[in-house]
């Protein structure tokens, strides 16, 4: 699976001279008859193995020079420092900032591999979801060893290196997400990649407060075709919000649209059906010089998640990949944890499923999430948690998620958190049962009365859908209901 980190033994080996070269640095306390050979360049002395470099990062809250002798003790052969440590028995590379040392280590090892197919996205949201369908194509088009797709969520200015450092001359492909915290971030970690083909998924309200308004979220994500090949393609959305300043950001490179329909795009669905838990799709590719389309089967439920395939078949249609392989590619995609999951519980009196969407939220994604919900049969509760990082639309946009809410054929809405109240506003007065709570602990007693209701009705099936913020924690709810059934 794709969770596996490179196995070290299958790394290139980094020389004194050529870690040296790579970093800036200057070397002290190397013995000339005796240099290491480093085989991972790793940032935690709680990962470290024989042969390993200990680079040493500085953070608001650490400074991992202080685990150097750590690092010694269980095998690390050199040091990757920004301040000499006294009396240590391993080489150590003093570099002006270690943390730049590892961006520069990663773009070094990237440039060494001139050959490899390399593509970058980034979005609000549908990053790891998209990479995930992205590395199902590649793998099902050559094989899993050819593949390097960015592992978890290491998306950030430390992450992206620490993957590149994970190629290896068997990779063909290299799928990397970029994910931005702050501006310019985007900037340094595309120049690192250097990829083939660049795209930009969608412009959401993540992070508003950060980046000065939505415009601006725009512009920080459009860096990710700074680092483009100039001969390379840019991925970019054909409709949306600020699409058209992502399309002015991409404009010197070949694009390639995807989403929207035949009148403006080159990677489009049509026939779309939403199951309950998957989703069938046309997928038409106008530019393909072969078959311009395919029926795809997404084993992923939600509206948002066909956009997300619909790009991911875009970068794949960049990358050459024949239709059918996509197709095939796809259909074998396996959802992340806390996107969309269903769990089942056969109870002695009904069939009992909890939707797992708890990884994050935004007003889309609250909205395809509710579709998938009213896609199931039987009893259907929603439980919300807020959405974060929307500054001073917060409660306006808790408001219009409620009025939407409430014109679906949903049993209950509960919500928690500070806009808990906002959220319920339009729900009351609607047929569909709603509270607001200002805990977890009190949404859950209210959970557990409205559940045993259900069964005392003998309702058969029942599906009740969690989603909320990160920072709301919302699987915990999950995790408490599954030790009390
Ligand atoms: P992060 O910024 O945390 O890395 P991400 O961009 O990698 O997030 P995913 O992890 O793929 O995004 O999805 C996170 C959540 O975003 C999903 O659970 C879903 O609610 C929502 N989401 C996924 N795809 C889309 C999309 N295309 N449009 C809007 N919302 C989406
Ligand atoms: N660190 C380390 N060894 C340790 C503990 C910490 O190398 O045993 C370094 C490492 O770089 C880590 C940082 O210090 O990222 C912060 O550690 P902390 O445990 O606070 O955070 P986390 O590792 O969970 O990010
Ligand atoms: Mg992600």
């Amino acid at each position: 699976m794709t969770d596996l980190s490179t196995p070290p033994d299958t790394l290139p080996l980094w020389t004194a001279t050529a870690l040296a070269a790579a970093t800036g640095g200057t070397w002290h306390g190397l013995q000339p008859d005796h240099t290491p050979s480093i085989a991972r360049i790793i940032s935690n002395t709680r990962q470290i193995q024989a042969q390993d470099a200990f680079l040493a990062l500085i953070g608001e809250r650490f400074d991992a020079h202080d685990f150097a002798q750590d690092a010694i003790a269980k095998g690390a052969v050199a040091l990757i420092v920004s301040r000499l440590i006294p009396d240590v028995a391993v080489p150590q590379l003093l570099v002006d900032d270690t943390r730049l040392a590892l961006g520069r280590a990663g773009a070094a090892r990237r440039a060494s591999f001139p050959a490899l197919q390399t593509t970058a996205l980034t979005g609000s949201s549908g990053k790891t979801t998209t990479k995930e369908m992205l590395g199902s194509i590649l793998r099902a088009h050559s094989s899993s060893a050819e593949v390097l797709v960015t592992r978890g969520n290491l998306n950030n200015d430390l992450g992206v290196p620490m993957m590149l450092l994970e190629l290896t001359p068997q990779h063909h492909y290299a799928v990397m997400e970029l994910g931005a915290n702050h501006l310019g971030e985007i900037g340094y970690t595309t120049t690192m990649v250097k990829p083939h083909v660049a795209g930009v998924l969608n412009i959401g309200t993540a992070h508003v407060g950060e980046f000065g308004g939505r415009a601006g979220i725009a512009r920080a994500k459009s860096e990710i075709f700074l680092g483009l090949d100039r001969d390379g393609i840019a991925i970019i959305p054909a409709q949306g919000d600020f699409h058209d300043v992502i399309a002015e950001a991409a404009k010197s490179f070949r694009t390639i649209r995807f989403g929207g329909d035949a009148s403006n795009s080159d990677v489009y669905a049509s026939d779309i059906q939403l199951l309950p838990t998957s989703s069938i799709f046309t997928l038409n590719t106008p530019l393909s010089t072969d078959q311009q389309s395919i029926t795809v089967h997404l084993p992923f439920a939600g509206a948002h998640n066909v956009e997300n395939a619909l790009a991911a078949a875009a970068f794949a249609q960049a990358l050459n990949i024949p239709l059918t392989t996509i197709a095939a590619g796809l259909a074998e995609a396996q959802s992340t944890k806390g996107r969309l999951n269903f769990i089942k519980h056969s109870l002695t009196d009904t069939q009992l499923t909890l939707i797992d969407d708890t990884y994050n939220a935004n007003p889309h994604s609250m909205r395809a999430a509710a579709q998938v919900l009213t896609a199931q049969v039987g009893a259907r509760l929603m439980v919300l948690g807020d959405i974060g990082e929307l500054g001073d639309s917060a409660a306006s946009e808790h408001r219009l998620l409620g009025h939407d809410l409430a014109k679906l054929p949903l049993d209950a809405v509960f919500a928690v958190g500070q806009f808990a109240q906002d959220t319920t506003t339009d729900i009351q007065g609607s047929p569909v049962q709603t509270q607001a709570f200002t805990s977890k602990d009190q949404l859950f007693v209210a959970l557990t009365q409205w559940l045993q209701q259900q069964r005392d009705a003998k309702q058969p099936q029942i599906t009740i859908l969690f989603k909320g913020s990160r920072s709301t924690q919302m699987e915990t709810l999950i995790t408490s209901l599954e030790t009390f059934l």
